[in-house]
């Protein structure tokens, strides 16, 4: 029996127990769902006030120099390399991770003599989408999905670039970065690293794994805001050959030369390509450097903890009720959210929220809930697992209304 005495005991001692203040979270919910949409740091609205108010509004156009606009993207690149493993000089924050993905991939398989981008079927379906148009656009491209026990043997001679997610979406599963990408390197491809659901959550060493290109998400565990802008990686030893395809003035040497011909800035910084969107920056690096504070080993130990007390109460609260977990048992395997499969998984999620438990619902029956070890506390956990065996319990899921289409899970 797990007491929740025991739980308090374990927040008491919580050595990230503080950061919980630091962000704005209502009250009568438990949010379960930061590795999808991150919530506000406390930081984040006076900064994006001093922004408009005070840079935008009295500045004008002058604070591009001033308030140094127009060094935010390289900025804030810099401060999310210490999270991900790599060199300031190795990572810019711009655009989208979507249009990034794009960027990266294009710039890969036009730089090698070879055409295929090899990924994993399944994975977040925007990284696949967008490796399929890539392959539209460049002659002989092709971008193929095998399982991933397989991928190993799949690096053929004719692979360009190998793309996978380091902590799937889904499961949560996360992938052997040193060993994939010593595989890729072997067989003369390149290893490319979507981070969304990594960074913040999980230690990531890029450069210690020799990784070539990454991407990554601003809006999950970096609580940069919604549609924050995303970030890339390029590793030094490659940033000479790869050239970005969306060649916008703001990757160019010297934007403000205006010269009638492309010439790419030396470094990360040609991975930029239209104006960057300094109200979105702003809270963004509200985000990045409250990630910046707490231990990489606190948050993944708190992360294992919290996985364990979950998946340990529903296993002994809601044995016999139909749910499967499908994330890693191993804390090394794994990201920082937990899943589990249930026929019902959208009705019991809608239920759920509708009792202040903020979780989500993905395709086709998997409930998902984000384990964010900077505000969430053990005793939230059962809590949450108590409203799912309430909710279970008086099959209040069975009222859910039908999804309607479009909607957001
Ligand atoms: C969240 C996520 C994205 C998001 O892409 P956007 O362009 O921001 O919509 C991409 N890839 C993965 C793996 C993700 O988890």
């Amino acid at each position: 029996m797990i007491h929740i005495g025991a739980l308090r005991r374990l927040d008491a001692a919580d050595p990230l127990r503080a950061f919980r203040d630091r962000f704005e979270l209502p009250a009568g919910f438990i949010y379960l769902d930061g590795n999808s949409l991150g919530p506000s740091p406390k930081a984040a609205a006076g900064v994006v006030q001093r922004v408009v108010t005070s840079e935008w509004g009295e500045g004008l156009i002058r604070s591009w120099n001033d308030a140094g606009w127009i060094d935010a993207p390289r900025r804030i690149g810099g401060k999310i390399a210490p999270l991900i493993g790599a060199k300031p000089s190795e990572v810019v924050v711009a655009d989208s991770t979507s249009v990034n993905l794009f960027k990266l991939l294009a710039a890969a398989v036009t730089s090698s003599g070879r055409r295929l981008i090899l990924t994993e079927p399944d994975d977040f379906p925007t990284d696949g989408y967008v490796a399929e148009g890539v392959a539209r656009l460049i002659p002989g491209a092709r971008a193929v999905s095998v399982p991933r026990q397989h991928l190993a043997e799949a690096l053929s001679d004719e692979v360009a670039v190998l793309l996978l997610s380091h902590v799937h979406y889904k499961t949560a599963q996360r992938h052997d970065m040193a060993a994939l990408t010593a595989a890729a390197h072997a067989a003369g491809a390149l290893a490319m690293w979507d981070l969304s659901h990594s960074v913040g959550a999980v230690r990531v060493d890029l450069n210690g794994c020799g990784a070539d290109l990454a991407v990554g998400c601003g809006y999950k565990f970096l609580n940069g805001g919604p549609g924050a802008p995303a970030f890339v990686f390029v590793a030094e030893s490659r940033q000479e050959a790869l050239a970005n395809p969306l060649s916008g003035w703001m990757g160019h040497a010297q934007p403000f030369a205006f010269e009638p011909r492309y010439r790419p800035a030396d470094g990360v910084g040609r991975w930029l390509t239209g104006t960057p969107p300094i109200l979105g920056l702003a809270a963004l690096e509200a985000g990045v450097e409250l990630a910046l504070e707490p231990d990489i080993e606190a948050i993944e130990a708190k992360s294992a903890a919290l996985f364990d007390l979950f998946a340990d109460l529903v296993g002994a609260r809601l044995a016999g009720a139909g749910f499967a977990l499908i994330s890693p048992q191993a804390a090394a395997e794994r990201g920082s959210h937990i899943a589990f499969r249930h026929q019902h998984g959208f009705a019991i999620m809608q239920a759920l929220i509708a009792r202040g438990v903020i979780g989500d619902f993905r395709d086709p029956d998997v409930l998902r809930f984000g384990l964010t070890p900077l505000y969430l506390s053990f005793e939230d956990v059962w809590r949450a697992v108590d409203t799912l065996a309430e909710v279970m319990a008086d099959e209040s899921w069975r009222e859910t209304p039908p999804r309607r289409p479009g909607q957001v899970t």
